[in-house]
């Protein structure tokens, strides 16, 4: 066998295609995975535009690959062909830039990303360098992996680093693919957890999740509902709605921090005034290949599991029209 089937975009704007591909082989440090599980992110649409700096068309998305390692590269020590393995949104560094000398990695200048510098996990097999690479927990089905490495790295590593502490409020502003993990992470974490989202409707899901206090927005202001509950120490902006992010920040005690995961494209608009008493806005950004892997680790641990609705590859184009639409709870799964 020589050939695999593969997702992908040969056009701007174009649609998902499917398509036989040659089996690639691994290049110098690099491994081959053969792909159990792809994650859909909203970011693949950057390959559907073919806006993306640096992007190169056809390319093959998905960065949220779970599968295990069929072959191995020349220098390559750290994997071996049966290792369970994932990569996520960070594709690799070029180890000599100034930020990549100072440890700073998931900084690099030269970063690559996955499924938009080089092919993607919408396909049976992907190539990665070595350094992007994490190992998968034996208690995480590949299903529930995918998403823990951009939508569950990204909650994770921003939380962990946020420098809230056990027992403060933590505010989860929005509950979609970030969010409903980002609230799971929160609780088990030791925060004291408030879910952020509009309707009644949410509340019981939100508690089921783990949050201690839910905020419906649609019976007040984000503001009016945190302040009622004492401020939140930190508030994770997990739903890229500007508005509905700038409307949080009055309900941050002073010296709290609105720490920004997900990015509308849109300005946000934040008078400055309510800053002065020591707030602080500021955005994490996802994390590296040891990230993905506590990440992965502590989701075992703690039982945090993605809510994935699963599609196979040749369904990537309905599948992802879905999750445009918003109508998938939470996540969506490729399996080739
Ligand atoms: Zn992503
Ligand atoms: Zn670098």
């Amino acid at each position: 066998m020589t050939n695999m089937k593969a997702v992908q975009v040969s056009k701007a704007r174009g649609a998902f295609e499917l398509v036989e591909r040659e089996i690639p082989e691994p290049g110098t440090r690099q491994v081959r995975i053969k792909v159990e599980a792809c994650g859909i992110c909203h970011s693949d649409a950057f390959v559907k535009s073919g806006a993306y700096p640096g992007l190169v068309l056809p390319r093959i998305p998905g960065h949220e690959i779970a599968g295990r390692v069929d072959a191995v590269g020349a220098n390559v020590t750290a994997w071996r062909a049966g290792d369970r393995v994932g990569v996520g949104w960070h594709g690799g560094h070029c180890f000599e830039c100034n930020a990549c000398r100072r440890g700073l990695f998931i900084n690099c200048e030269n970063a690559l990303v996955t499924g938009i510098s080089f092919d993607g996990g919408y396909a049976e097999y992907v190539l990665a360098p070595t350094e992007a690479v994490a190992r998968i927990p034996e208690a995480l089905s590949a299903v529930d992996a995918g998403p823990l490495l951009c939508a569950g790295i990204t909650t994770y590593n921003a939380l962990r680093n946020s420098g809230a502490r056990p027992g403060d409020t933590v505010a989860v502003q929005g509950i979609g693919g970030l969010g409903h993990l980002a609230i799971q992470f929160a609780s088990r974490m030791g925060f004291r957890t408030v879910a952020i989202s509009r309707g009644a409707d949410k509340e019981a899901l939100a508690r089921q999740l783990g949050a201690h206090e839910y905020v419906d927005t649609q019976s007040l202001t984000a503001a009016e509902g945190l302040s009622k509950l004492g401020g939140a120490d930190l508030v994770l902006a997990a739903a890229p709605n500007s508005e509905a992010i700038a409307s949080t920040v009055n309900g941050l005690k002073s010296r709290g921090k609105l720490l920004i995961v997900a990015a509308p494209l849109e300005p946000l608009k934040i008078s400055a005034f309510g800053l002065l008493s020591g707030k602080t806005i500021a955005g994490w950004p996802s994390g590296t290949a040891i990230d993905s892997e506590d990440t992965l680790a502590f989701s075992a641990l703690t039982n945090v599991r993605p809510r994935v609705e699963v599609f196979k590859l040749e369904q990537a184009e309905e599948a992802f029209a879905k999750v445009m639409e918003n109508r998938i709870r939470f996540r969506a799964v490729l399996t080739p």
